[in-house]
């Protein structure tokens, strides 16, 4: 946090200050960048304590996990490839909206995030739109791989 700068949270996509979080909300949207954050409990016991996290960087995080298990799945052949196609449509299907959703946002508000750092202004759009066409084409490949399940 900067000296002059004034207390209280910072929002983790932008470094915007969040005047207040509503009570009993779990997720709540940055005015500035508007990316979902929510609250990822530090400590459980009294006082609680919680930290502020965009919910894109879960949502990318958890479809990692996944894929690796899918990899370890396929290699140790654990499961019938009938599942393992069903996961992997899964996690593009998440992966996807959710990169879809970043761009879409990055393009409105031209702030984009990359590698964990803010992108310079000349680049935000076009990091957008590439964002947007990668979770397009995810998205697209997810309903192609239900729609060979159904037929
Ligand atoms: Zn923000």
């Amino acid at each position: 946090m900067k000296a002059d700068a004034p207390p209280g949270p910072e929002c983790p996509y932008c470094s915007a200050r969040i005047p207040s979080w509503p009570q009993r909300l779990p997720v709540y949207g940055c005015t500035r960048c508007r990316r979902p954050l929510y609250l990822y409990p530090v400590r459980i016991a009294r006082p609680q304590i919680y930290k502020i996290k965009p919910l894109f960087q879960l949502a990318k995080q958890l479809t990692a996990i996944a894929a690796l298990w899918i990899l370890i799945v396929i290699f140790l052949n654990f499961a019938a490839i009938q599942t393992v196609f069903c996961a992997v449509i899964l996690t593009f299907f998440v992966h996807g909206s959710m990169d879809l959703a970043d761009g879409y946002l990055g393009y409105k508000t031209s702030i984009d995030r990359t590698w964990n750092k803010l992108t310079p202004s000349g680049q935000v759009k076009l990091r957008a739109a590439m964002r947007m066409a990668g979770g397009g084409g995810l998205v697209v490949l997810a309903i192609f791989g239900v729609a060979s399940i159904l037929v």
